[in-house]
């Protein structure tokens, strides 16, 4: 549990070692106070000073203990599930998703609906605020256990959770999503792009939960992804890091609307598919994965051009596990996974140093909605070197 982040033990930073002793305790299925000391850095003194505050908090509870090498037995804390609550909300341009989850990052309830086609944006988002409303009735959690509403939504996304010209979204250019959405359900709104959303709850309650650096692949409508490098979202300058959809993988390849050619979006994603096989996406997948050889070949070789962004993702950011998520992987997840594990294995220049993990995600239908809930919680409890210097 080396990949932990450090506390500090200076003063004035109290919220950031709560944070970190918060997420000490949730990454863990049950730690004790001198486990916590050891993988944080943090005094005993400090340790114990801030799980007290936590058990008043009610986040934390203790849950009987377990034996230590010699001395008296240790307790073991673990997050109170039931203490909060946040909705997460998916919008993808055909469907809105919405989970409502529990403080361990836990989906207690999911809701599915359709969005009209041509909808009006403001009818839209007034959709999402009343499906949220409808999920918090049916599993009778009050406002007050609501920690917030977290939006997982496609980019380009400004600084304010404005929409800002999404290629795929006419008609949302400079949608203020973000505060319309905190106007109609009255609740706090975290906002992120869909695939840093998912990648933030694969780290919360996904396959990621013990890996400190990642990166996920998210392939929907588009293809995006989601950086987490040690520990911290790795969103770049203008939010929009990650863009994994817009590397060149066949020079001479279709035009993209980036303005690149041969982009791994215009060429691996469910459109570019459906051209080449003259059917529609889920009946080439269903093909493939019953193995019916053009439908196959041709979802091999997309994985394959996926598979060179990989290497190429592997190089750039020396990290041990590559996730694969996202609707468009629906029945073929696990061809993607090992056309990928091997490029990897191949081709990574630190194949020798260390292996490269690829993995589906395990949530991946309601990864970026599970994500968007687990935003709410990220933003309110997640360390980070924002609340270090905000004291
Ligand atoms: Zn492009």
């Amino acid at each position: 549990m080396t990949h932990m982040q450090q506390g500090t033990n200076l003063p004035k930073v109290g919220s950031y070692n709560q944070a970190v002793v918060l997420e000490a305790i949730q990454a863990s299925d049950g730690i004790s106070r001198v486990q916590i000391a050891a993988v944080s850095g943090l005094t005993a003194q400090t340790v114990s000073v801030i799980v007290r505050r936590l058990l008043e908090e009610g986040l934390v509870v203790e849950d009987g203990s377990a034996p230590s090498s010699g001395g008296k037995p240790r307790t073991i804390l673990r997050v109170d599930a039931g203490a909060g609550y946040a909705v997460g909300v998916h919008f993808d341009p055909q469907e809105l998703s919405c989970v409502l989850a529990d403080l361990a990052g836990r989906p207690v309830a999911r809701l599915h609906l359709p969005v009209r086609p041509g909808a009006r944006p403001d009818a839209v988002v007034r959709q999402m605020a009343r499906a949220a409303r409808r999920i918090l009735r049916e599993a009778g959690v009050p406002d007050g256990k609501v920690l917030g509403v977290g939006l997982a939504c496609p980019g380009p996304l400004d600084g304010e959770g404005v929409m800002v010209s999404p290629p795929r979204l006419p008609g949302w250019d400079q949608v203020p999503i973000k505060g319309l959405l905190r106007e109609y359900t009255g609740f706090p709104v975290t906002v992120d792009n869909d695939a840093t959303a998912a990648a933030i709850g694969e780290r919360w309650a996904g396959i990621a939960r013990a890996t400190p650096s990642f990166a996920y692949l998210y392939l929907g409508t588009g293809i995006g992804g989601g950086l987490i490098l040690d520990n911290q979202v790795y969103r770049g300058r203008s939010l929009n890091a990650a863009e994994f959809g817009h590397i060149t993988v066949e020079p001479d390849g279709p035009e993209c609307y980036c303005g690149n050619r041969g982009c791994v979006e215009a060429v691996c994603c469910p459109n570019a598919i459906e051209a080449a096989m003259g059917a529609d996406h889920a009946s080439v997948c269903a093909a493939a994965a019953a193995g019916e050889p053009e439908a196959l070949r041709v979802i091999e070789r997309v994985a394959g051009r996926l598979a060179d962004a990989a290497v190429s993702v592997v190089n750039m950011l020396d990290i041990d596990l590559l996730v694969l998520g996202g609707p468009a992987l629906r029945e073929v997840g696990e061809i993607y996974r090992e056309v990928i594990t091997r490029a990897v294995s191949e081709r990574a220049l630190t194949r020798r140093l260390h292996a490269v993990r690829v993995e589906t995600s395990p949530i991946a239908a309601d990864a970026a909605a599970i994500g968007a809930a687990s935003l709410v919680f990220h933003a309110t409890y997640a360390p980070r070197l924002g609340t270090l210097l905000s004291g």
